[in-house]
């Protein structure tokens, strides 16, 4: 069998077996998990435990404040049972990605997604620290991107895409071109490699006013149910950060809402011609679309040609399409036409 996650189960507590396995999603195939269909707000709770999602989870560096679960900076509300958030990013160098879930019993399970990787291979974890190799090695891979099909999932679906841009805060070289390259960007989900198209239709809402919500640190502020994609003048390193909300549904993780901003921190192009030490707009939106339709990332140093690598290299237009794994895991999960 292709593309089995090299997830090691770790022992837990049967309470959130069910939701772990959710998390741990097997060459495309979600494990079931109950129906809870609870609208609940996502108060406090009192005596929050915590949970480890996966064995690469370091609890330690996780903390609970308030009705917040804290990890390298960022800043996740904690959800409602059944329900669900993740803060991933693209990033300059290394992870930066959380997930938070809450299971029945009120336990919450969190992922600090150090990614899982896929592989045809089964071998040992890979060192995080391999992980950090520089983006800039990337490139080297480029002529696998059609020959690796390492994906890895989230395990939900977003039913329909309908996104809307808030021009807010744009950076002056990117104003004017940032809303093509982010349709491209956004079009070019269903295609790679030659393969059959995904059957995914994104459909663009149009410029709004509606606020991006996603705070300067990264952190995940609120859903309010429509997916918008706008600036933030963000501390961190992150090039774009995606929150993305889901819940349990019939059994199935969905989505209800993804917002991604992207950081004015950094200098952005949509065109390379004179490139110096910016990021290709076209590329974060893609990796970025990727998290909020349920791809999570493969090791940088393993899968290097995959738009789903946790980073990107300055000045690189190679991540423009998907790869051969990046299109497997959507195709696994939306089918193809
Ligand atoms: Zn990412
Ligand atoms: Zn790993």
């Amino acid at each position: 069998m292709r593309n089995l996650l090299n997830f090691r189960p770790a022992s837990a507590p049967t309470a959130f077996a069910a939701i772990a396995a959710a998390a741990a999603v097997v060459a495309g195939i979600a494990a079931p998990v109950a129906s809870i269909t609870t609208a609940a707000p996502a108060a406090a709770p009192a005596g929050v435990k915590l949970v480890a999602g996966d064995n690469e989870t370091a609890l330690s560096a996780v903390r609970v404040d308030g009705a917040d679960v804290k990890f390298q900076g960022l800043t996740v509300r904690i959800p409602a049972a059944g329900e669900g958030v993740q803060a991933a990013a693209e990033s300059t160098s290394g992870e930066l990605s959380i997930t938070v879930s809450r299971s029945a019993d009120g336990s919450v399970v969190v992922k600090t997604d150090k990614h899982e990787h896929a592989g045809s291979t089964a071998g040992p974890v890979e060192q995080h620290s391999a992980q950090a190799a520089a983006a800039s090695t990337a490139r080297a891979a480029a002529a696998k991107t059609c020959t690796d099909s390492a994906y890895a999932l989230s395990g939900w679906k977003l039913p329909s895409f309908k996104w809307y841009y808030n021009p807010a805060g744009a950076p002056a070289a990117v104003r004017a071109s940032a809303p093509a390259a982010i349709s491209a960007a956004t079009t070019s989900l269903t295609r790679a490699c030659g393969q059959k198209a995904i059957k995914l239709a994104p459909s663009y809402g149009g410029a709004t006013t509606a606020g991006v919500q996603v705070g300067a640190a990264g952190n995940c502020t609120g859903n309010d149910g429509r997916n918008v994609i706008g600036w933030r003048a963000g501390s961190g390193r992150w090039l774009g950060m995606t929150c993305t909300y889901f819940k349990t549904i019939n059994g199935r993780k969905t989505v209800t809402g993804t917002d991604t901003a992207l950081n004015t921190q950094y200098k952005f192009f949509t065109s390379a011609k004179s490139c110096s030490g910016a990021y290709d707009l076209q590329s974060v939106v893609l990796h970025e679309r990727g998290h909020s339709l349920g791809l999570n990332h493969v090791s940088q140093a393993s899968h290097a040609s995959a738009v789903m690598t946790p980073a990107l290299a300055p000045c690189s237009v190679g991540k423009r399409s998907l790869g051969l794994g990046d299109y497997r895991g959507l195709a696994a999960t939306y089918g193809t036409r």
